[in-house]
């Protein structure tokens, strides 16, 4: 079957023929291409096409795909263990790696996705504070936890829906929205509520509304003012976790969270999630406190085994890390002066090995309201004529792309060369 077939078909049996609601291309002409294989930064889909990959898996395949020591390890696992809903020693090897590796975490729970992480650290915080108020930021995406789906980023903003129907208005009764790097929005709602304020969650480097970086003082000012109020700081990591440094963008900014998410990277591109942070903190959870949260799937033989194959090797490599860095800012920097050279408003954010192309005429993209600002329209045309090309980039604005170690120069400058054609 052709990849247009495939897909067409599949809308008669999944909603938009996806899983997941971004991979629809929602609000373009192009229909998205179905993807058959990935070699490294390279993927193919079923008509054959080969593709530059800059979302790899929306940031997990940092090792590239089917990295020859993951899938060794998924393989190896897979003759032995596949599920047990009993404790294994894989499950040990990436807990103690994590913990004794990542700042921060002195336990750690794994789930199966990044929204089970993050509403789980809620649960947590709720638990242990006996409080019932969060605060999340406009823009930021934390999964699709009912709580959590006000102001979101990522597809929920993509698709322009402002909450979501299904959200009981009790669901979202105790979630405040501040403002992203203004840290006066956070003390006028904790002026008004800060004793009743169990969680503040945070991206700490955005990604969902496109990269938004936090500025340094705000996050430092925001766990100020956590500890101030006996609140509990969640640093979600589940994009920034293991990608812009081994150890997170807490390690960036020096700025220490209660508890971290993670997910994406972790799992190695198996299904995969992860809350963990202060000790104190983390036995309240059943069965060693009162705060239940469970899961079948949870520590997943193969998933530990692939997750830790990733971590491993990028632990045991920090040049990847200098490389990616490196490569990403030739892309940065040969996309800046294309658009110079064409007069496209182009801000590109970045952070390592992440980064946004907002079209903008702002200037700046450091909040909610000015990614909001960028022209989708454009950016809409820009991307089809880079998939066109043969680059496979975020179809929607408020999203990252991603760059990984098998990215080559060669593959910067095709992406270039194609841009220089839009
Ligand atoms: C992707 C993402 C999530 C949700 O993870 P899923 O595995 O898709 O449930 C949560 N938080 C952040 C910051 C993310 O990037």
């Amino acid at each position: 079957m052709s990849s247009l077939d495939i897909f067409n078909e599949s809308n008669i049996y999944m909603p938009g023929g996806v899983n997941s609601p971004v991979r629809a291309y929602v609000g373009l002409e192009t229909k998205p291409p179905v993807i058959k294989k990935g070699v490294g930064a390279h993927i193919f889909d079923e008509d054959g096409k080969e593709y530059v990959d800059f979302i790899g898996a929306w940031g997990p395949m940092i090792l590239g795909h089917c990295d020859e020591d993951v899938v060794k390890a998924i393989k190896d696992t897979a003759e032995n263990a596949i599920a047990f809903g009993a404790p294994t020693e894989l499950e040990l090897k990436l807990a103690k790696h994590i913990c004794t590796t990542i700042d921060n975490v002195d336990m750690i729970r794994m789930v199966n996705s990044g929204t089970e992480a993050t509403m789980s650290a809620i649960k947590l915080a709720r638990g242990c504070t006996k409080r019932d108020k969060i605060i999340k930021f406009a823009g930021c995406y934390h999964g699709h936890f009912d709580g959590f789906l006000v102001e979101a980023g990522s597809g929920v903003l993509t698709a322009n829906i402002p909450g979501s129907p299904g959200v009981p208005k009790g669901s979202i009764a105790n979630t405040l929205i501040a403002q992203y790097n203004d840290i006066e929005s956070v003390k006028e709602l904790f002026e008004k509520y800060g004793d009743d304020i169990a969680a503040v969650i945070i991206e700490p480097i955005a990604g969902n509304m496109g990269v938004v970086p936090a500025h340094k003082k705000f996050l430092e000012d925001l766990r100020e003012i956590c500890t101030k109020y006996g609140t509990i700081l969640i640093f979600d990591e589940v994009m920034t976790g293991f990608r812009v440094a081994y150890k997170g963008a807490q390690s960036l900014y020096g700025v220490k969270p209660d508890l971290s998410t993670f997910a994406k990277i972790m799992g190695g591109g198996l299904p995969s999630g992860a809350y963990g942070g202060r000790r104190d903190l983390m036995e309240q959870l059943a069965p060693m406190g009162p705060v239940y949260q469970a899961g079948t799937m949870s520590g997943n033989p193969l998933v530990m085994a692939a997750g830790y194959a990733t971590l491993t090797k990028l632990h045991s490599n920090p040049h990847y890390y200098e490389y990616m860095d490196k490569i990403a800012g030739k892309l940065q920097k040969g996309a800046e002066e294309i658009a110079k050279e064409k007069g496209l408003p182009l801000v590109i954010n970045r952070r390592v090995n992440m980064m946004t192309m907002f079209i903008n005429e702002g200037g700046e993209v450091a909040n909610f309201k000015q990614a909001k600002a960028s022209d989708t329209k454009l950016y809409g045309r820009f991307f089809e004529h880079m998939l066109k090309g043969g680059m496979f980039m975020s179809p929607a604005q408020f999203e990252a792309m991603f760059i990984g170690v098998k990215h080559t120069e060669e593959d910067i400058e095709k992406f270039v060369d194609l841009m220089r054609k839009f």
